[in-house]
């Protein structure tokens, strides 16, 4: 049993549906496909599963408990709702977005994870991992994402797509984005010769200053290097 009202995190719904809608103009995901969540205390509030994006409205976004059951919604949440769950139950995450954007999914088929082709890959933690190809909804999927994850905000799913987490949906997001820049700029080296990639010393070095810029004297910066 779950409750039917719609009016349970209108905040996260009303965001859900404006997020969905720039997957698809983005083109990170085609038709419904990928998915994404906020996490609101012991509740998850995700998108459904099957629902085209232009038809998403706030009432069809539904609600999980960390157990999974369905407290709210219209549809059928996510199929990918296990996966979302284990990342909440591994990390700090508070929202987690699902794409089956193209260049990451090209790079998932071939290579066994996205190398340090750009610092800006230390805002995901480091080189991303490629998790072994598992079947999409299933737990063995999202035990191969939270491992793929460890010490990562982003991860690939081979032969299938893309995780990020945020401490909010636009980090989440914003990381979605950057992953596949990142596999965009990685092919189009590879296509020009061998790529050099960043050592694990400068990627260290990028991360310090990073750091330093972000605590330092002026605490207020908000340019980014
Ligand atoms: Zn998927």
């Amino acid at each position: 049993m779950y409750r039917d009202d719609h009016d349970g995190h209108p905040d996260h719904r009303a965001q859900l549906v404006s997020y969905s809608n720039r997957l698809l103009h983005d083109g990170l995901a085609v038709g419904s496909a990928g998915n994404m969540s906020v996490r609101a205390g012991d509740e998850v509030v995700i998108t459904p599963s099957g629902v085209r994006y232009p038809d998403m409205a706030a009432g069809d976004v539904c609600v999980v408990g960390m157990d999974g059951a369905q407290r709210a919604g219209a549809a059928e949440p996510s199929s990918e709702t296990p996966m979302h769950l284990a990342v909440y139950a591994a990390t700090q995450a508070r929202a987690v977005v699902h794409t089956h954007s193209p260049e990451v999914i090209a790079l998932s088929a071939v290579c066994a994870e996205l190398p340090a082709i750009h610092y800006a890959i230390s805002g995901l933690g480091g080189p991303v991992r490629v998790a072994r190809y598992t079947r999409f909804g299933s737990e063995g999927l999202a035990s191969a994402a939270v491992a793929a994850l460890d010490g990562r905000s982003a991860a690939i799913l081979q032969n299938h797509g893309a995780i990020c987490y945020g401490a909010s949906l636009a980090e989440a997001y914003d990381r979605a984005v950057l992953l596949e820049w990142l596999a965009r700029v990685h092919r189009l080296a590879c296509a020009r010769g061998e790529p050099r990639i960043l050592t694990g010393a400068e990627l260290a070095d990028v991360t310090a200053e990073m750091r330093r810029r972000r605590y330092g004297e002026a605490g207020r910066r908000t340019d980014r290097p």
